[in-house]
């Protein structure tokens, strides 16, 4: 299950480089090209779901896998103190990629972002 004009999946592919971080057999985790703090980071399925409504639940494990083990590392990575993880879904409420994806956000002490939610 696959987009061919969805920039996630051509990421999934290898067609478009990313800053990869992770990846198993369901999932990949990659640097945001436009990160709101240092260490921001996806987590992306590699089947091609809109966003977390139609996902399948079956997903939801490996993902959360993914985070915790993501997680740990650019917290480790950046010294960060602390992590949000969120995910925007629809464009109303700021979905801009249309592959359902997680970010990950260090955050450090005093670092004053407001970021939730985004878009
Ligand atoms: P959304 O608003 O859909 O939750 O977030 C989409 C995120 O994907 C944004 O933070 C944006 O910076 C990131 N993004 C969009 N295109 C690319 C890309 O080609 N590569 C990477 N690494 N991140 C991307």
């Amino acid at each position: 299950m696959s987009q061919s004009d969805c920039i996630f999946c051509r990421i999934v592919r290898g067609e478009i480089p990313c800053a990869q971080i992770y990846a198993d057999d369901h999932v990949l985790s990659f640097l945001d090209i436009g990160p709101v703090n240092r260490g921001h980071a996806l987590i992306v399925p590699g089947e091609h779901h809109r966003t977390v409504l139609d996902m399948p639940a079956r997903l939801g494990e490996h993902i959360i896998a993914a985070q915790q083990r993501v997680g740990r590392a650019i917290m480790e990575a950046t010294g960060a103190e602390g992590l949000n993880i969120f995910q925007n879904n629809f464009a109303t409420a700021g979905q801009v990629v249309f592959h359902v994806h997680w970010h990950l956000v260090p955050r450090f002490p005093g670092d004053g972002h407001e970021l939730w939610p985004q878009g």
